[in-house]
């Protein structure tokens, strides 16, 4: 019997395993154009914590008691549809659960590069357009820019520290803990900051970074965001992917430094991922090669089992990966 995810109960502040049931689903036969495929890795992603709320959004939020949806990859079963056969191996959007049903259209075969398939769900992926665009397109970073980038050890926090040092960028990457500064570093980060350590994070930017940051590419919010203020330059950019920090709290954001986007002439520009899909080729062509030459590295926290995935998932917001978080099924 095919098994999915559902959400029970919307969380309040951090999700907690009650929030979701894992439940039988009946496996019909397919209609015409359908394809049935067996996942074989799950995402999980700091967004959905957002859709699990019942608020208007860019997104619709999650129904009570329907299976949840992400980002999943996996190998086609059978196919009443033209142009999926038995074998290929798909990416979609039916995740949560381990067997995906649904019309063509919701599938997209992975293109044969000899990436391994779980890339198309991190670097290559979701996670990897985020971060191309959301730092050359929405910051609009160049060779010779300084650039600080949050959660600096995640999915779309470690492409933007291998992006940002292939474009010829400084890069100071913050993280939480010594192993994931390490990791870091390790990417190519000239500087890392681990702002769980002792200490003011704007001080530890500020030794970071003496001049100034043109650029910050904010995954977190919160006193993060509050330090790029405070470290801004003139006409700095700053791209506002995500902040994470806020999203289990019910507490204001509050902001010592908002007043330097007045005298530094700062730029915020809130961006989501789809608004850059009709520039996807390039993103395929710059990375594709990228990849293809050895030069990115793709690293990835896994989780093992379907009944690892509320796990998984929640593990987001208390750091418990490196690199993009995954569940192998
Ligand atoms: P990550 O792989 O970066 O995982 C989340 C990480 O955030 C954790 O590992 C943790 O790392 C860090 N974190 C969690 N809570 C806090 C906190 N309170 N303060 C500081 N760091 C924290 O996730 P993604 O790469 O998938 O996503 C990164 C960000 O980008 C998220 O905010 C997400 O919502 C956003 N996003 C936005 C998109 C868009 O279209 N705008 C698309 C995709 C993602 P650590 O151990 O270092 O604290």
């Amino acid at each position: 019997m095919a098994r999915a995810w559902t959400l029970t109960s919307r969380p309040v502040g951090l999700p907690a395993a009650d929030n979701f049931a894992l439940v039988e689903m009946s496996s019909a036969p397919l209609a015409d154009g359908e394809v049935r495929v067996r996942n074989a890795w799950l995402s999980v992603d700091p967004y959905m914590r957002g859709r699990m709320n019942d608020v208007k959004s860019y997104v619709p939020p999650f129904a009570l008691g329907e299976p949840l949806t992400g980002g999943a990859v996996g190998i086609v079963e059978e196919s009443r549809a033209e142009g999926f056969a038995p074998g290929d191996r798909v990416l979609h959007m039916l995740g949560w659960r381990d067997e995906a049903v649904g019309s063509a259209k919701e599938f997209t075969k992975l293109p044969a590069t000899g990436a391994p398939d779980q890339m198309f769900l991190g670097i290559l992926g979701m996670p990897g357009v985020t971060a191309y665009f959301g730092l050359l397109a929405v910051a609009e970073a160049k060779a010779g820019d300084t650039v600080f980038v949050s959660a600096a050890a995640g999915a779309v926090g470690s492409a933007v520290v291998q992006i940002a040092k292939l474009k010829g960028m400084t890069v100071i990457g913050s993280a939480g803990g010594a192993e994931k500064c390490a990791l870091v570093r390790d990417l190519g980060a000239d500087a890392v900051i681990d702002y769980k350590a002792e200490g003011p994070l704007m001080k530890k930017l500020k030794a970071a970074a003496p001049d100034g940051i043109h650029v910050y590419f904010d995954n977190v919010g919160g006193e993060h965001l509050d330090a790029a203020l405070a470290m801004a330059r003139d006409n700095a950019r700053f791209a506002i992917c995500g902040m994470i920090d806020s999203y289990n709290s019910l507490e204001p954001l509050q902001l010592r430094y908002a007043m330097r986007m007045i005298a530094a002439r700062v730029t915020l520009k809130g961006f989501i991922v789809t608004d850059h899909f009709d520039r996807l080729g390039e993103f395929h062509a710059e990375m594709g090669a990228w990849a293809a030459a050895g030069k990115l590295k793709a690293p990835e926290t896994v989780h093992d089992g379907l009944e690892a995935t509320p796990d998984a998932f929640r593990a987001l917001f208390t750091g418990g990966n490196t690199g993009k978080m995954l569940v192998r099924l």
